[in-house]
């Protein structure tokens, strides 16, 4: 498995649109746009940054798992960090090999149309870690 780099850092929010006026008119990043991910059920939006993002997620239902980390964190966070492999389902088999945990044993499809699995953060000191490959 190679491991690229930093692909972006995913911060669980309670409103998009108030967030980024923090993001965006405070701190100056640019917003490339938003996207509805239906199997994740969230509203994100990418900020890049130098050579990696920001990705703000709003939960598009009450019960969806951004939703559900909001509640357990007190109104949100950092929820995960994404690292760009080279090739997606060869991590999964790799991580597999070296008896992590994967909540994701299959590639499946995020923003942006990556492909992506993460990992279950009891297998990586408690934090939530994503797999991402694209173009
Ligand atoms: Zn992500």
């Amino acid at each position: 498995m190679k491991t690229i780099k930093l692909d972006h850092i995913g911060i669980a929010v309670e409103n998009l649109d108030e967030a980024l006026e923090f993001w965006q008119d405070v701190l100056g990043l640019e917003c490339q746009g938003t996207e509805v991910v239906e199997e994740q059920a969230v509203k994100v939006a990418f900020l890049p940054v130098g050579d990696t993002e920001v990705e703000l997620l709003e939960s598009t239902t009450p019960d969806g798992p951004i939703a559900k980390f909001i509640e357990r964190n007190g109104g949100g966070g950092i929820q995960h960090l994404a690292f760009r492999v080279d090739d997606i389902e060869q991590a999964i088999e790799y991580m597999n090999a070296k008896g992590m945990r994967m909540i994701d044993g299959q590639p499946r499809y995020g923003a942006g149309g990556a492909k992506i699995a993460f990992v279950h953060p009891k297998s990586s000191h408690r934090v939530l870690v994503e797999l991402s490959e694209r173009e």
